[in-house]
């Protein structure tokens, strides 16, 4: 699957929240985001631009979604197909679709700073679940997986200095043993376990047409 390659901040600035793409930057004053002259939507004459229209606002939902995640179109409407197909509501499904992503997986285990530098780490194969390889940022985990470190020393040195020694503050439905670099999903996420504000029915509507 592709992947986006471009500048990150402004898909910050276009969807007008912080996607956190850059790792530490993003807490910083460093931020975009955080800058007065340049938290706007990116282009020249941004405040000239008119009110969005209902097509507007429902795109800029989905791309919000696609962006944090880093999904593209192809993908993100696979996963629109596979929530549709559930049996619980669409927009939850699909939220809890994309969080269960392997690579989302190991950035809120703190094994990496950024949804993009996680996904470097599971393709070079530093990640493991339930004891096996997985090169693969699109990996649905599972309730009861166990996501791992590589027992490499050179695996083990960089994502020892991502973690820290407590590591981050962690969701519910995670638990984490920072020592020895392992991860467990003991839930599958909900709702509330999506960190971005989203309005998940603009989406459907969106995907819907
Ligand atoms: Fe977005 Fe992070 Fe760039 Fe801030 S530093 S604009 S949160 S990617």
């Amino acid at each position: 699957m592709g992947r986006y390659v471009g500048p990150v901040c402004r898909l910050c600035r276009r969807e007008g929240i912080k996607l956190l793409l850059k790792g530490i930057r993003c807490e910083t004053a460093k931020c975009a985001m955080e800058r007065q002259w340049r938290n706007k939507p990116p282009g020249m004459h941004a405040w000239r631009r008119k009110k969005a229209g209902n097509y507007a606002v429902r795109l800029r939902e989905k791309q919000k979604v696609k962006r944090y995640y880093g999904v593209m179109e192809k993908q993100f409407s696979l996963y629109f197909q596979a929530a549709e197909r559930g049996k619980t509501n669409t927009g939850d499904t699909l939220l809890s679709l994309l969080e269960r992503r392997l690579d989302n997986v190991v950035w809120k285990l703190g094994f990496a700073p950024s949804h993009r530098a996680a996904r470097i780490l599971i393709s070079h194969g530093h990640i493991y679940v339930n004891g096996r390889r997985v090169n693969r940022a699109s990996f649905q985990v599972r309730q009861s997986d166990l996501v791992s470190v590589k027992p490499s020393d050179r695996s083990r040195r960089y994502i020892r200095a991502t973690l820290g020694d407590d590591g981050p503050v962690l969701q519910p439905w995670l638990e984490l043993d920072a020592a020895k670099m392992e991860g467990r999903v003991v839930a599958l996420p909900t709702r509330e376990d999506v960190q971005i504000p989203v309005e998940e029915q603009l989406i459907i509507e969106m995907c819907s047409r």
